[in-house]
């Protein structure tokens, strides 16, 4: 259980108070304005929620699945440096696109025109990708930071982006609206206490064989490391089989939403490795639960250094915005 404090809470009375209720607790983070976040260690004595938020100096209660959890999450509000102020959670799902990887300023260029265009309110792609062999692109590093900067100033988009390794955080962080944690990183621990220490949104991609309770243990592990909200993004789990890229957990959706309260996207593109298959995927992930589509578009797919069968040209992009209705 975390705890996140009112921004003048006295810790002495605080700490004092819990302790006088069996609890054994631990200062996670502390703000400019003195300790915000504490954690209830698991061997304290069981205690309600309602117990510890009633104490004075406690704001909200963290744990997934409780109502401060919910209420901490069941909405988002970005606000990004080129794109305004996005809202996620609302009535209408919010449209992210991009390229998988930032190939060259003119690719990136060319796709946020094509996102922009069909309603999209972030520009995605990958500076750093995450990529085994070492024959594949694994991308343009700082130089593409820039290049998708510019893009998504021109065409007035926010910005998410992947960040791969603790000492690229801080370069990613000074460009991104929203922190892209990759499938592969759900469980880098340094990873996330780096990049929660930024006090930016991330998004979350579940970890391809992770449960709901480990992805929902990654998005509090965020928190407690400083980050203000959390997205956790469904991008499909093993077992596609092949035909599809993976297999597309919308029950996982549902769960986030429905039952967890939490805010959460989808990523229909790498769930299923086919443009042919986004549309209905994305269309399945808001039917669940899901409040943001993550889709992967490229201005000339055939030449795409990477995913190109999953990248939707400028037609199927515009159709998908018809048929989310963004
Ligand atoms: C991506 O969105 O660029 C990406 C690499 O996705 P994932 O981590 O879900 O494979
Ligand atoms: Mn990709």
């Amino acid at each position: 259980m975390l705890l996140r404090l009112e921004p003048n809470a006295d810790l002495g009375r605080v700490r004092s108070a819990l302790q006088g209720l069996g609890l054994w607790v631990r200062v996670l983070r502390s703000s400019a304005d003195g300790p915000d976040m504490l954690r209830i260690e698991p061997h304290s004595r069981a205690v309600s929620h309602a117990e510890v938020a009633a104490v004075e100096g406690v704001r909200e209660v963290l744990s997934p699945g409780t109502e401060g959890a919910a209420r901490a999450q069941a909405r988002m509000t970005l606000q990004t440096r080129h794109g305004g102020q996005v809202e996620i959670g609302g009535e209408r799902a919010v449209l992210v696109a991009g390229p998988c990887a930032v190939e060259s300023a003119d690719q990136i260029a060319r796709a946020a025109e094509m996102a922009a265009e069909a309603g999209a309110r972030l520009l995605r792609g990958g500076a750093f990708k995450p990529r085994t062999s070492p024959h594949a692109f694994t991308g343009w590093g700082p130089r593409a930071l820039g290049w998708m900067d510019e893009a998504a100033r021109a065409f007035g988009l926010g910005l998410v982006t992947e960040v791969m390794a603790p000492e690229h955080v801080a370069e990613v962080a000074e460009i991104a609206d929203l922190l892209q944690v990759g499938t592969r990183n759900m469980d880098n621990l340094a990873l996330l206490d780096a990049i929660g220490a930024t006090g930016k949104p991330v998004l979350l991609k579940r970890g391809r064989t992770a449960s709901v309770a480990q992805w929902l243990a990654a998005v509090d592990r965020l928190m407690a490391a400083g980050a203000p909200s959390v997205l956790p993004c469904e991008r499909g789990v093993l077992g596609g089989g092949g035909e599809t890229r993976n297999l597309l957990d919308v029950g996982a959706i549902a769960l986030m939403r429905h039952v967890h309260g939490q805010v959460v996207a989808v990523d229909p593109s790498h769930a299923c490795g086919r443009r042919d298959l986004v549309t209905p995927l994305a269309l399945a992930g808001v039917a669940a639960g899901a409040s943001l589509v993550l889709v992967e578009c490229h201005p000339d797919a055939a030449a795409a250094l990477s995913d190109g069968a999953q990248s939707l040209n400028r037609d199927e992009l515009n159709a998908l915005r018809v048929a989310l209705a963004v």
